[in-house]
Order: C-alpha cells, then sequence, then structure tokens
C-alpha cells in the first residue's frame, strides 16, 4: 500500500471511529449501534459478510446484527451457535473454518477467509463475537485483527450501554411499581415545593387526583388540621436542611367523611454536589393507633369511674353493717343486704360486658346455637325487667306464628335485655315500651321501641361503637359505659344478623335487628 493511499486508510478509519461514537453517545438503539458497527468493519477490511453474535443469559450466541447476511443464513447458523459457548476455544482456527463452512454454502459465496474477535467488556466478560468472511485467496492481516479490535470493543461498550439502560429501565420500573402500589400515600416534590407526582394511595387520602395534585404547591394539596410535629406543606415552609427528616402528624378533614389522622414523613433528597432534588413526602393513615389510644384512656377513665360507684357504695354499705357501736334492726339489715347484693350484680354486670367485649375484640364469641323462639325471649326479659320500674307500660307486638331462629339463646337474651333496659334507662319520663317482630324476607326482624329522650342523628351512627354515650344531661346521671350496643351488635352479626336504629329527638328510639332464618 502507498503511503497516500494508506493515510486515506488511516482517515477513514477514524472517520469510522468517530461515527461510530457519534452514535454511541446519540444513544441509538442496540441493533442499530451495531449494525453501524458492523458496517465499518466491513466495509474496513473488506469483508463481504459478516455478523455480531451475541451472548444470551443460557451461555448460548445468538445473531444480533448482520452485515451482506440472507435471512437464511440465520437459520443455519442458529443451531450452531446456539449449541456453543463463548468459551476462548470457541474463537480458534478450527471452530472459525466451520463457521466459514457453514456461511458459504447458506451464502452461496465462495468464503475462504474468516477472522473473528470475542467482545470483551472491562471485567474481561466475554459478551458475544464479530465474524466477518470474505472471499479470495488473500488473509486476513495481523493489521486487519488490531483494526478489527477497535470496532470490537466500541460493540462491547454499546452492549455494555444497553445493558446499563436496561438495568436503569428496570430499576425504574421497580421503584415506579413500588411507589404505585405503596399502601402508604407518596408524595414526590420539586425543590419548589410544587408536586412531581402523587400514588394512588396519597390521592386517596386525600381525595386529589394526580392529575389536580401536578405542580401544586404542596400545602393546597395536603391541607391538614390539627397539626403536631414538623411540616413542610405549609405556605411559606422551606424544604428541610440536608441530613433531615421530619415527622408530623395531623388530620384530613374532608366534607362527608370520617376524620382521618395520618403521620407524614418528609424526607429531602440531595444530589452530588448537595443541591436539593425532590422532597419525598410519606404518608400513613394511623387513625385506627390514634383511635386505640383515644379508645384506651376513655376506657381507662369510663372503667374506674363505673368500678368506683358500686365499690364504695359496697364498702360504704359493709362498714355501716361492721360498726359495733350500732344495733341494726332486721329490716335495716335486710335493706343493707339488698343494695350490697344489687351493686355486686352491677359490678358482675360490667365486668361480663368487658370480658365480652375483649373476647368479641379477639374474635373468640362462642354461639351455642339451637331453635330460639324470639317472642319467648322477649316474654320473660320483660316479665323480669317490669319490676324495675313503675312508670313505664309495656306491650308484646310479635306477629302469630313467627318462626324460630338458629341462634344462641343466651346471647339473644343479652340483646333484649340490653335494649329493654336502654329503652328504659333513656325515657326517664316513662311512657311505652313496645318489643316485637316480624318475619320478612328469609330473616326475622326485632325491634325494642321507645318514647323517650331519642338520639340525635349525627350521633346515630356511633351508638354502637365500643364506648360510646351520646353526650347529654341524662348520660351524666344515667349508669353506663357504653359497652351494650357494642355488644348487642357484635352478637347480632356474629349470628349473621343486622341492626339499625331509627329515632326522632325527643320522640323516642327503636332498635331493630334481622336475624337469618336459615
Ligand atoms: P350505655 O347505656 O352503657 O351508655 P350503650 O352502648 O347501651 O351504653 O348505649 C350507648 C349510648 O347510646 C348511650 O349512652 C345512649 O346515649 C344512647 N342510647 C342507647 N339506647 C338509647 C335509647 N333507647 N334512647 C336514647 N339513647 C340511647
Amino acid at each position: 500500500m502507498s503511503l497516500s493511499l494508506f493515510s486515506n486508510y488511516r482517515q477513514r478509519q477514524l472517520e469510522a471511529l468517530l461515527e461510530i461514537s457519534r452514535a454511541l453517545t446519540a444513544r441509538l438503539d442496540l441493533p442499530s449501534l451495531l449494525r453501524t458497527i458492523l458496517g465499518y468493519a466491513a466495509e474496513m477490511i473488506g469483508a463481504e459478510v459478516g455478523y455480531v453474535a451475541l451472548l444470551t443469559p443460557n451461555g448460548a450466541l445468538r445473531v444480533a446484527s448482520g452485515y451482506g447476511l440472507p435471512s437464511n443464513v440465520f437459520h443455519a447458523l442458529a443451531p450452531y451457535l446456539a449449541q456453543k459457548r463463548a468459551e476462548r476455544d470457541f474463537w480458534n482456527e478450527a471452530e472459525l473454518r466451520r463457521q466459514l463452512k457453514i456461511v458459504a454454502e447458506a451464502t452461496h459465496i465462495p468464503l475462504e477467509q474468516v477472522v473473528s474477535l470475542p467482545l470483551v467488556l472491562e471485567d474481561e466478560e466475554i459478551v458475544g463475537g464479530i465474524f466477518l468472511f470474505r472471499s479470495g485467496s488473500i488473509a486476513f492481516t495481523a493489521g486487519d485483527r488490531s483494526l478489527l479490535r477497535d470496532f470490537a470493543d466500541q460493540a462491547a461498550i454499546a452492549v455494555r450501554n444497553a445493558r446499563q439502560m436496561e438495568q436503569l429501565r428496570e430499576e425504574k420500573a421497580r421503584v415506579e411499581a413500588v411507589i404505585a402500589n405503596s399502601p402508604n400515600g407518596v408524595m414526590i416534590l420539586d425543590p419548589d415545593l410544587r408536586v412531581v407526582i402523587i400514588n394512588r394511595a396519597f390521592s386517596e387520602l386525600v381525595g386529589v387526583t394526580e392529575e389536580d395534585a401536578k405542580e401544586k404547591p404542596c400545602h393546597e394539596v395536603l391541607a391538614l388540621e390539627n397539626l403536631s410535629g414538623d411540616h413542610l406543606c405549609q405556605e411559606g415552609r422551606r424544604p428541610p436542611p440536608p441530613t433531615s427528616v421530619w415527622h408530623g402528624e395531623g388530620d384530613i378533614i374532608r366534607p362527608g367523611y370520617k376524620r382521618t389522622t395520618v403521620g407524614i414523613t418528609y424526607f429531602p433528597l440531595f444530589d452530588r454536589n448537595g443541591n436539593l432534588i425532590n422532597v419525598i413526602a410519606t404518608l400513613t393513615d394511623i387513625t385506627r393507633y390514634r383511635e386505640a389510644e383515644e379508645l384506651k384512656s376513655t376506657f381507662i377513665s369510663v372503667i374506674s369511674h363505673e368500678l368506683k360507684t358500686p365499690v364504695s357504695l359496697i364498702k360504704g354499705y359493709a362498714s355501716t353493717l361492721a360498726r359495733e357501736d350500732a344495733n341494726w334492726d332486721h329490716d335495716m339489715i335486710r335493706e343493707i343486704g339488698q343494695v350490697i347484693e344489687e351493686e355486686s350484680d352491677r359490678l358482675n354486670d360490667l365486668i361480663n360486658n368487658l370480658l365480652d367485649a375483649s373476647r368479641i375484640q379477639a374474635g373468640a364469641l362462642k354461639l351455642d346455637i339451637e331453635d330460639v323462639s324470639l317472642e319467648h325471649i322477649a316474654r320473660t326479659a320483660l316479665e323480669r325487667l317490669r319490676t324495675q320500674t313503675d312508670n313505664h307500660h309495656f306491650e308484646l307486638d310479635f306477629a302469630e306464628d313467627l318462626p324460630t331462629v338458629q341462634a344462641d339463646s343466651r346471647r339473644l337474651r343479652q340483646v333484649i335485655d340490653n335494649l329493654i333496659n336502654n329503652a328504659i334507662k333513656y325515657s326517664p319520663e316513662g311512657g311505652v315500651i313496645r318489643v316485637g317482630g316480624w318475619q320478612e324476607d328469609g330473616r326475622v326482624v326485632t325491634y325494642v321501641a321507645d318514647e323517650g329522650i331519642g338520639i340525635p342523628k349525627d350521633e346515630q351512627s356511633s351508638v354502637f361503637d365500643r364506648f360510646f354515650r351520646v353526650d347529654s344531661s341524662l348520660r351524666r346521671s344515667t349508669q353506663g359505659v357504653g359497652l351494650g350496643l357494642f355488644l348487642v351488635k357484635a352478637i347480632i352479626e356474629a349470628h349473621n344478623g343486622e341492626v339499625w336504629l331509627s329515632s326522632e329527638p325527643g320522640k323516642g328510639a327503636t332498635f331493630f335487628f334481622a336475624l337469618p332464618l336459615t
């Protein structure tokens, strides 16, 4: 080769390599990159046919890009390559000759020369190979091989980049899936504290769609009340400094929804130069935890109050009886004994209710199922409870031939006793208390109606909650811990039944429960 020819050739080679690195930085997809590299390599060493084969995860080679290669050659080569591993001996002369033969036969070109180089990453990992073939008797030279080395290196870089891109894509998809499906609310903010994205859980918690939230200042999207701790989403707040994570709590109050208490953590994300990139806010619904805490303190105050009253009465009367300086007549002793007995019964009822409530919470309410006549239970309850009051009038109102239900009679007695007791307690002026029932749609509906103080509309949905008592002067003067209706509901639901009420404040309340007939 003359000098000028040689320098032309070098020039062309440099141009080709430059072109390839441009293509690499332009982040073209892997097949087009390999096609470009292979095209230049073939042109530079005067090959008529060639291909780049890549290693598949199971260790076989697969043609990724061809040059002058009809599709039938892919088929002819596939079984050969599939058996081969890209081990060092794969590149030996004998194997290359076998390949040459397959390619020459399939292409019908009298190919006689073959050259190949593995594609090797920095860590020596072989990711595939480049194979070039030409006709004629002039063998590939060491110079051809070294030229090819540059192209093989470029192809290896293209493969590595493609792999990294793929890994990035996978990681991104994974992170996105975690965020999207996290049961906790996630909100990502830009450095100006505007919303970049919110996930589904966040959107459900605050009642704002992702579209509506996007680009809004975060205090418009997350308006919390009753704040405690540190909060970022408030007007005029600045992002937290590096290395600091903020925690706060607050309530989400939406018209028509129950109050939701949330815990929120703000986590700032910085780049290598310490610039804030994002703030990630996670929102956890801690309503139940809060409710449990409130319940615990209600429990302690209610129970201590309710336990104290009978205990101090019993103690007072017992010590009165024990006084040595007093001489009690028979009637007095009987009366005191009666009070002690009644108060002990109250204590016993309270303890039993508490035990039942904790059994229900633990899901351990056992039912002894038998045929039960609701009318019979109501009648005996009324006979027993009638003696407690003089100013109430009791009526039974059961449909004729009401079928029996399959139920736990002891538990149903507890339900009816509770409802009648409440009817007496919450109609201090007296009036009619009616207990009745009928059959409809495969179930028996029973009710207890009174003409008492009734229940305000906005409290009606809460009366079945544990320790709930409607706040009124009467409530303050009547005994009770707010467990009765909770137990009623739990018992009826354990029978696959349903409880509800209708009430007009000042005019009375009617409690219903329905039990299925099968
Ligand atoms: P308690 O009677 O021990 O307070 P309950 O669970 O039986 O607890 O009842 C919860 C609350 O519901 C009561 O405090 C009362 O305010 C209200 N309530 C229950 N039954 C009636 C009724 N028949 N009439 C009016 N209010 C009622």
